[in-house]
């Protein structure tokens, strides 16, 4: 290694965890794995939905060439059909998880109440649908510990963070 030359400059890329934002079938082809966007966005897992879609991709491959069909269409079909839901309301549970306005809370009662630590744990792992989220009584269990007080300091953070932002500008 001592003598080891770089080939060119070190790149990053980051995980794509954007599905399903393109096409993923086409005449002769297809794609599968992290190349379709199939990565968790919450805990940054996609082994398991690389292996998946590729089984998937084989199967109706081998369907598609009994019947003479180039296109694939049904692949990029049956791939929306079954993971977009589940990317639909895991990027909704990353966004309330990340938003400035939540983090501080959400972080407080993961600690606090097992209720929504053992509920992102379920969603992220698949044992519990992310669209779980959207159920009123998912709701009122997320808001239920807020007091007066918690509120109250919520909005003095927020209002000095505003003051500073402005002051520095
Ligand atoms: C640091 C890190 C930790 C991770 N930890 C986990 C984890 O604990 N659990 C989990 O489930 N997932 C994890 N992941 C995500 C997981 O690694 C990927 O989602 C998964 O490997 C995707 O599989 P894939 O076959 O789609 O793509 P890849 O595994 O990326 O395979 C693509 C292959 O194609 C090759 N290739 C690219 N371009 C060309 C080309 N032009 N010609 C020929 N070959 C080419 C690449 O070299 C690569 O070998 C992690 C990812 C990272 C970066």
């Amino acid at each position: 290694m001592r003598f080891a030359q770089p080939e060119g400059p070190i790149k990053g890329y980051p995980l794509r965890i954007d599905f399903p934002s393109e096409r993923v079938a086409g005449d002769n082809w297809i794609v599968v794995g992290e190349a379709t966007g199939l990565v968790n966005p919450v805990t940054g897992e996609g082994i398991d939905l690389a292996i998946e879609s590729s089984l998937l991709g084989a199967e109706i491959l081998h369907d598609d060439m009994q019947f003479h069909t180039r296109h694939h269409i049904s692949y990029q079909r049956e791939l929306f059909h079954r993971f977009g839901p589940m990317f639909a309301g895991l990027n909704a549970l990353r966004n309330i998880l990340v938003t400035p306005l939540f983090v501080d809370y959400v972080l407080w009662e993961v600690n606090q109440y097992e209720f929504l630590a053992r509920s992102v744990l379920r969603i992220a792992q698949g044992f519990m649908s992310p669209q779980s989220i959207f159920h009123p009584l998912f709701i009122l269990q997320f808001f239920l510990p807020i007091s007066p007080r918690l509120i109250a300091q919520q909005i003095r953070r927020i209002y000095t963070f505003a003051q500073k932002s402005t002051t520095t500008l």
